[in-house]
């Protein structure tokens, strides 16, 4: 070890105490494993220590540190990022620094509807928090638990309510970060308008780390909506699936809360791995896609003008099955959705892609991508499903399941053999479609270590100079999560 993270390690020691750095020579590497890999087990790194802050000074003081010592430095939440943001790199010179002790909620101002938080707290404890004071922190993603408010910011996660409620900048009222140089910025205003100059909280929303360290945010609340109503639909293609998202948010004025798909074969991976999460109630959907459709219950639409419209729908072919679903169905439609993740991880790695489209393209999209370019690779599945009334597609390519590979282990070397082979030239192709399209590589997960190469590809000089001339400006001597986004 040099002798400047020598120093770095010894003085962060002293601001933290012991206790709260741990070291991969005081440690080794297996105490500090869940701090190095990232959720997918797809990126594996050997930091040189991961120091746990309890506040914002403590963390300006471990930036002032690593400013003076050179020592980069990789914010982290709950490490369930699907970009491997937040997976430092593999020479033992980097330090993870945990939010995990800065997870409380500071204040909540239940008239302006809105909460000033510790960027370690978890989205469930948030969320839970909003609703004992009968309002609703509305964003959502199945990693509730783990996920970090700093994280969600970070990345501007999207979910499962974006179409009603917008992803997590829109949900933003105002940060606390703390600069590369360890000065503290305190811009947590809970405003909903301010046109004072330059909109710095939304550089940081996004930026994965690589500009600053979120150490708190002001949050937008809204009202709880206690009553939704839930509709299972099934379609035979996603061009249908598309139309049936236009027609029914003509009915209810653009008031849909979710709108999420999912393909057949995405629903396979789930019944091989969680059959028990497959809802019988939904029938044979072979080849087909189902959707979860959810809105708040009013008195503006009557469930009658929803009905006859499914009915419209189903006679002109357009819906092949429809059905509302009481609580606990809607509870297990969900858990169907939520699984697939899951039962991907199971699975063995995939090419993951997080598209983002506008809604007209989606279907000659998928179309040209099974004419054109699966057929030049082997026979794969693909899991399509994700937030299609935001555009949002993920879109990913795995392996055809072969029943030789019964096994866990066996099938993941299969599926690794398979993206040495061919991961990088499949995400080209679909990431050139993309362009043609007019879409974007990153809807949610953002670029971390997965997309950045792409990214860089396929952005112009000009927006990619404009990035690396905020990059400079914010962290000149690029301690904040390099290697990362840009
Ligand atoms: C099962 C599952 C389902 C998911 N579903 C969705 C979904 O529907 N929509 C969606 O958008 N995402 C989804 N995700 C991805 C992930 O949960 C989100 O990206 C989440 O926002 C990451 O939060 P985290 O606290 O785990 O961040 P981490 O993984 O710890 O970090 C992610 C990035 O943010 C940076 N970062 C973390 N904390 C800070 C901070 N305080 N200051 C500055 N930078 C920071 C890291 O350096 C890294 O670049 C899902 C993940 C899983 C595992």
């Amino acid at each position: 070890m040099n002798s400047d993270l020598a120093l770095f390690l010894k003085s962060s020691e002293e601001i933290l105490g012991g206790e709260n750095v741990l070291s991969i020579r005081n440690q080794g590497l297996s105490n500090i494993l869940k701090f190095s890999v990232d959720w997918r087990k797809k990126f594996f790194g050997k930091p040189l220590a991961v120091c746990f802050p309890n506040s914002s000074s403590q963390v300006s003081e471990l930036v002032k540190l690593a400013d003076k010592f050179n020592v980069p430095l990789i914010a982290q939440g709950g490490n369930t990022g699907l970009s491997g943001g937040a997976t430092p790199s593999n020479d033992i010179s980097q330090v993870v620094i945990s939010m995990s002790r800065m997870n409380s909620i500071r204040s909540i101002d239940i008239v302006n509807k809105s909460l000033t938080v510790e960027s370690g707290c978890s989205l469930r404890k948030l969320q839970d928090f909003a609703k004992n004071s009968s309002l609703l922190f509305p964003l959502d993603i199945s990693s509730r638990e783990d996920a970090t408010i700093g994280g969600i910011l970070a990345t501007n996660a999207g979910g499962l309510s974006v179409l009603r409620y917008g992803s997590a900048r829109d949900l933003c009222f105002g940060l606390e970060v703390v600069l590369s140089d360890g000065k503290i910025w305190n811009g947590l205003k809970s405003l909903k308008k301010d046109n004072s100059g330059y909109s710095l909280k939304n550089l940081f929303i996004g930026s994965e780390g690589t500009l600053g360290i979120i150490t708190a945010a002001s949050m937008c609340l809204y009202s709880e909506v206690l009553d939704r109503e839930t509709y299972f639909v099934i379609t035979r293609d996603i061009t249908a699936t598309v139309a049936v998202y236009n027609e029914l948010q003509k009915i209810v004025n653009d008031n849909l809360t979710a709108f999420e798909f999912m393909s057949s074969d995405a629903i396979d991976l789930v019944m091989r791995y969680f059959p028990n999460r497959v809802p019988n109630f939904i029938g044979n959907i072979k080849s087909k896609i189902i959707s979860i459709v959810e809105l708040p219950r009013t008195n503006l639409y009557k469930d009658e003008c929803l009905t006859e419209r499914f009915e419209q729908l189903i006679s002109s072919g357009i819906v092949f099955k429809w059905g509302f679903c009481k609580n606990k169905q809607a509870t297990k439609l969900w858990a169907l959705r939520e699984a697939i993740t899951y039962a991907s991880a199971e699975n063995g790695q995939q090419v993951k892609n997080d598209l983002s489209l506008p809604r007209s393209s989606i279907s000659d999209f998928v179309t040209s991508v099974r004419k054109s370019i699966l057929p030049k690779y082997p026979r794969v599945s693909l899991i399509n499903f994700g937030h299609i009334g935001d555009g949002n597609l993920h879109f990913n390519v795995s392996p055809f399941f072969n029943e030789a590979f019964q096994k866990k282990e066996d099938r993941w070397k299969a599926h690794e053999v398979f993206l040495k082979k061919y991961e990088e030239k499949i995400r080209k192709d679909i990431n050139d479609l993309v362009v043609d399209f007019s879409g974007s590589v990153s809807a949610e997960h953002g670029i971390g270590q997965l997309r950045r190469e792409e990214n860089i590809r396929l952005k112009s000089d000009v927006e990619i100079n404009l990035m690396r001339g905020i990059k400079q400006y914010f962290d000149p001597k690029g301690i904040m999560n390099p290697g990362k986004l840009i």
